[in-house]
């Protein structure tokens, strides 16, 4: 490998990482409300850029300031990335990092200022930063190994850990007056990897950063805002993927309609807000009812609907009545009745289409419904029809 000029390598790619600071700062600036670690991801390669500075001012420079001071700024950006990355995901940071700096800022005194000795410091500095890029490594590990920006990163801080362990592995063969700017061949080699690993390191979470809004706007375009619930299109197409299944497998599938009665009047009578909360908490006691898999979507106003797979007509019943029957757990809140339509179509009716569709068993369930709101409201009304066709 040819000699580097590593003042060069460190300059261009710290100076590189601060255009990449801008653009997570950017980030920070638009999403600092929905997304959290911007901040920390945005101010760490500032401090490693201020770091790199300090860093190239060795040989000039007292040691406390270009070795001591400089490392410990190094360090700290390195640990702020892994507070980013907790902060991210929702993870509470660790402290052991900013309880070990002092200890790591003694060492590296003794052995830049007091009893020179470079193998040794660089021992101390790279045994802190392996320790901060396996502990960020985990963390990513654990929250996401399955996207294309979570695998990158994951890469860069397992590359990162591995430079860092094999320095600490290899100190001892380094002279005790050695220095960071040594034209060696091996010095060129870690220098230039660790700069250009912590460049790519920006650009994963940029890369993640990215893949999270695309997670938002998604979620954004798949559910009610005010409920959680599904949006009437998402409702639409994860409910007809259930009823094509529910034809393939030969298994019965029920479809609720659900309308809050008078709610009219709540609002009305509470205002539109309170009308609002009696909504989400409606939605969230349905779905605290349903099993995972089941569908919940706001078709509009102050109508859900339900999907159900894999349900004959007798079990729908039973958690349309428990939904019908449940209450808030806050009794400041309204209360509200519902009214429910309910409708299971079994193989038979599957097979014939256009009855066997979502939007004919919601329009039989919606049916029913009037006939419960005719009939008092506060009820459940089982369509016969196309159950037993
Ligand atoms: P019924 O028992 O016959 O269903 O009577 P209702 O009053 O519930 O029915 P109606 O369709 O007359 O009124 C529905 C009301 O729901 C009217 C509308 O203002 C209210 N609504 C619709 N969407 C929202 C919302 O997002 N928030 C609030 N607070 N109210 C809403
Ligand atoms: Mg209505
Ligand atoms: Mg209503």
């Amino acid at each position: 490998m040819p000699v580097l000029d590593l003042r060069t390598v460190i300059f261009l790619s710290g100076a590189i990482g601060v255009l990449m600071s801008l653009v997570l700062f950017f980030m920070h600036r638009s999403h600092r409300h929905s997304i959290h670690g911007l901040g920390q991801w945005a101010a760490a390669p500032l401090l490693v850029f201020i770091a790199t500075l300090i860093l190239g001012t060795q040989g000039y420079a007292p040691a406390w300031f270009s070795v001591v001071f400089a490392n410990l700024l190094l360090l700290g950006g390195l640990t702020l990335f892994l507070t980013g990355t907790c902060r991210f995901y929702g993870v509470t940071p660790p402290r052991w990092p900013w309880l070990a700096l002092p200890l790591v800022a003694a060492l590296l005194y003794l052995w830049a200022v007091r009893d020179p000795n470079y193998g040794l410091r660089l021992m101390v500095a790279n045994t802190f930063t392996a320790g901060v890029q396996v502990h960020n490594f985990v963390l990513l590990w654990r929250q996401d190994r399955t996207s294309l920006a979570g695998r990158f990163t994951l890469a860069v801080l397992g590359t990162m850990a591995c430079l860092s362990l094999s320095r600490v592995l290899s100190a001892h063969q380094l002279p005790a007056d050695g220095h960071l700017f040594m034209p060696t061949a091996l010095q060129s080699f870690f220098v230039g990897s660790y700069s250009f690993s912590l460049l790519a390191l920006t650009v994963g979470f940029v890369l993640l950063t990215s893949e999270r809004l695309r997670e938002q706007l998604q979620h954004l375009l798949g559910h009610d805002t005010l409920t959680g619930a599904l949006s009437r299109h998402a409702l639409f197409e994860r409910g007809q993927q259930e009823v094509a299944r529910a034809r393939r497998t030969q298994r019965p599938i029920s479809v609720m309609v659900m309308d809050l009665d008078h709610f009219k009047q709540v609002n009305d009578q509470h205002g539109h807000l309170v009308g609002d909360r009696v909504l989400r908490e409606f939605a969230l006691r349905v779905r605290h009812e349903l099993r995972q898999g089941d569908l919940l979507g706001r078709f509009g106003g102050e109508e859900f609907v339900v999907v159900l797979p894999d349900t004959d007509a007798e079990q729908a019943r039973r958690v349309a009545e428990r939904i019908r029957t449940t209450r808030p757990n806050d009794d400041a809140l309204v209360p509200v009745t519902v009214s429910i339509g309910l409708v299971t179509a079994s193989q038979l009716a599957l097979a014939q289409p256009p009855q066997g569709t979502l939007d004919a068993l919601i329009a039989q369930a919606d049916r029913v419904l009037y006939q419960a709101k005719a009939a008092g409201r506060d009820q459940v009304v089982v369509a016969d029809s196309p159950t037993t066709t």
